[in-house]
């Protein structure tokens, strides 16, 4: 148990069940969230203060408030999913604790207690567990973030923080099965260089990748690759998904965490599982020109992204300007699959969490 104790404000005005069950029959990500939030602040020289889980609802903010703007802002993204025996759970919340703190260092911001991280989510789903889509695939997608709340337009790391969980009732990311989807790398832009923020999961990362991302849209794909800032050479991440390549010798090469991309937990859970499945795990630099050459060439058999809000995505095509290739048969390859079912498994309860991701609530 955390320190902290949570006030809880009841809500006046709950969703009514039937509009709730039409809201969670079928949500498209990140549109419908459920009737509460946490709220916990923190202020310099007093600690973290008021914590409260209470009817979600609009923030007001002061003009001035620092998060906006300096962009001082940091979230985590993480589900909660109901275990085929019906028990809720959680995936290796810690793990994203951890980050999270990992980001406030870096934005020079507060850090929170890892155990309040986690028990202001566990309240959460705790007092919105009604909202828990019981479709295959469903979850209550948590967001916990935190922004600077000091009013002041002096630059410097802000002396007040407004921490918060919200939550989002999430279906199946993909339909049937996984689709695999077209990449765009882009040349114009990069995500991250050495010294900057790439490692820390911030607002201001996103910010600058929606461009490059709708140049993506409007070239006809899904998504974005991001090389390296220096070279424009090495394949880095895409917007918000880690990426791995595998090939024909079951081998399988992911880039390594240099401080310029994000340090996946689904990243870290894949490059377990496949080791613990006999495969070879090289975290290492892939270039785009290697990429194209081996998925010409067959020695490249799949690639695949990854992260928590889609879990494993297939590629099947890549562009780069004027060049396109396919990746294997252009659909979902075995290895990419057999991972998946393994990851799933774990957080469903099917398969043996031999290294305890799931935290069961
Ligand atoms: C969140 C995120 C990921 C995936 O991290 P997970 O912990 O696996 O969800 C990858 N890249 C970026 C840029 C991200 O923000």
């Amino acid at each position: 148990m955390s320190s902290l104790a949570f006030t809880h404000l009841p809500h006046p005005n709950p969703t009514a069940d039937d509009v709730r069950a039409v809201a969670i029959a079928d949500p498209a990500f990140g549109r419908v969230f459920t009737d509460h939030m946490v709220s916990i602040r923190y202020k310099e020289g007093q600690g973290w203060y008021d914590a409260q889980v209470m009817p979600r609802g609009p923030l007001m903010l002061d003009p001035a408030t620092a998060v906006l703007h300096y962009a001082q802002e940091i979230f985590e993204g993480l589900k909660a999913y109901r275990t085929d025996d019906g028990q809720m759970a959680m995936f290796r919340p810690h793990a994203n604790a951890q980050r999270f703190n990992a980001s406030a260092r870096r934005m020079a911001m507060a850090e929170i207690p890892e155990e309040l991280f986690v028990e202001a989510c566990k309240a959460l789903v705790e007092v919105d567990k009604d909202w828990f889509p019981n479709v295959e695939g469903g979850a209550l997608y948590l967001r916990p973030f935190m922004y600077a709340s000091e009013v002041f337009l002096g630059v410097k790391p802000a002396s007040e923080y407004h921490f918060l969980v919200i939550a989002s009732p999430v279906g199946n990311y993909f339909k049937s099965g996984a689709p695999a989807v077209s990449l765009w790398v882009s040349e114009d832009y990069t995500r991250a260089a050495r010294g900057g923020t790439g490692a820390a999961k911030c607002g201001g990362n996103y910010a600058s990748s929606l461009i490059a991302q709708q140049e993506a849209i409007a070239q006809g794909h899904d998504q974005v690759v991001f090389l390296d800032a220096v070279e424009g050479r090495w394949i880095e991440e895409l917007g918000g998904m880690n990426m791995f390549f595998v090939f024909d010798d079951g081998s399988l090469v992911t880039p390594p965490l240099s401080g310029t991309i994000l340090p996946g937990i689904t990243r870290n859970a894949i490059i377990t599982l496949a080791r613990e499945a006999g495969l070879t795990v090289r975290e290492e630099a892939y270039a785009i020109d290697q990429w194209q050459a081996d998925a010409e060439s067959g020695r490249l058999t799949e690639s695949f992204a990854c992260g928590t809000a889609a879990v494993v995505t297939p590629v099947g095509k890549v562009s780069r300007g004027d060049h396109q290739f396919t990746i294997g048969a252009g659909g979902p390859g075995q290895v990419t699959q057999m991972l998946k079912e393994k990851l799933v498994g774990i957080q469903r309860g099917r398969v043996a969490d031999d290294h305890q991701w799931v935290l069961a609530l």
